[in-house]
């Protein structure tokens, strides 16, 4: 670990300064450092939690003292008041904690909304590129009706939780740190049921499957998530939010290219040889396609608007078709004869890529 920085830094305050100005400038930071604003930033979360542990320090006037008299020494031994940096837990706890106090008004518990849930969806390409309505049933748990949420039997009585005295949540120490943590005994509820309800068993939730239509927008990728707000869990406080994660299905002839689509079709000698008119499946039913005589193995063709939407925009994309010429694996003795005829009729001047690669080759070795 580094060398610590000293506090009255870290806060960027005075050494005399008052406990007004400390808070001030440690709220300052938190603020701008707080890890809701920075997701997925370490080094935000880093210098929260330092800015954090200075004020700890620093805002307590006996923990100031010691610090001002014997510096990070004073805290080094993890012996009583001592300091263990792994008592500062996450950053979650932190804030929910200590700085929850400082600025007024923690969350408690019994006014949590419902949790955010999430959904598998699959879907097949064609619902991917031209979009679909899909009605899907969620697993959402709600409050339960029969004892609106408390967990008791209806009719039967209930008392305040003694261990929290009602509250739901009790304080816990972690270090210099306090913070909240669901009561154990009435499982945040803050109440002690004698019976419980015979819906929820005393949970005050139930989970109930509910149909839920969800639009799918024409060009959505693999891997896209759709969110529906207020279809999560259900508390008394208020409904989460529902995240559908979209699979799209492999599809037996086309792939996706952006918002082109690939496909590839094979072709007989013949028909490349002397052209011919192929149907070719698209997204929206099959169209006929004209192979020009003396088409090449690989040659791309571009159905214009055959593509996918695009996905926030206008305009659509194109089919590419790749012939592939199938030669034959097996021959009848007929069919031999024949190609042997041919081979012999068939001279340089049918074959310019060939002559030309001979003569290449001709010219490397002499
Ligand atoms: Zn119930
Ligand atoms: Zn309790």
């Amino acid at each position: 670990m580094s060398a610590k920085r000293d506090y009255y830094d870290v806060l960027g305050v005075h050494r005399d300064a008052d406990l007004a100005a400390i808070k001030k400038a440690y709220r300052a930071l938190a603020m701008q450092h707080h890890p809701d604003r920075n997701p997925d930033n370490p080094q935000a979360e880093d210098l929260f939690k330092e800015a954090s542990e200075a004020y700890m320090v620093l805002g307590d006037p006996e923990k100031r003292r010691r610090y001002d008299r014997l510096g990070h020494s004073a805290f080094e031994n993890n012996g009583p008041g001592g300091f263990d940096p792994s008592d500062l837990g996450s950053v979650g706890e932190i804030f929910e904690g200590i700085f929850g106090e400082i600025f007024g008004g923690g969350r408690g518990r019994r006014g949590r909304k419902g949790a955010d849930l999430t959904y598998d969806l699959s879907i097949s390409f064609t619902e991917a590129a031209l979009g679909a309505e899909k009605t899907i049933s969620v697993a959402r748990p709600t409050v339960c009706v029969r004892c609106a949420g408390r967990g008791a039997e209806p009719g039967t009585p209930t008392s305040p939780c003694p261990s929290c005295r009602g509250r739901g949540s009790v304080r816990v120490q972690r270090g210099f740190f306090f913070g909240e943590r669901d009561c154990l005994t009435c499982h945040g509820t803050g109440v002690l049921i004698q019976q419980p309800c015979g819906k929820c068993s005393g949970t005050g939730s139930v989970t109930e499957d509910t149909p839920l239509n969800i639009t799918v927008p024409p060009g959505v990728e693999h891997g896209a998530v759709r969110s529906v707000r207020g279809a999560g869990a259900v508390t008394g406080a208020g409904a989460g939010d529902l995240h559908v994660q979209l699979t799209v299905e492999d599809h037996p002839l086309f792939e996706r290219d952006g918002s082109d689509i690939r496909c590839t079709i094979p072709v007989s000698f013949p028909e490349a040889v002397l052209g011919s008119t192929l149907e070719v499946p698209t997204l929206e039913g099959k169209v006929s396609m004209k192979l020009p005589p003396g088409s090449q193995s690989g040659r791309v063709f571009r159905l214009r608007g055959k593509g996918i939407p695009a996905y926030a925009g206008y305009g659509k994309g194109d089919q590419l078709v790749t012939v592939m010429v199938e030669v034959p694996s097996k021959v009848t003795k007929n069919q031999r004869k024949l190609i042997e005829e041919l081979a012999s009729e068939m001279g340089t001047e049918t074959h310019p890529h060939q002559a030309t690669f001979l003569g290449k080759l001709k010219s490397l070795f002499e």
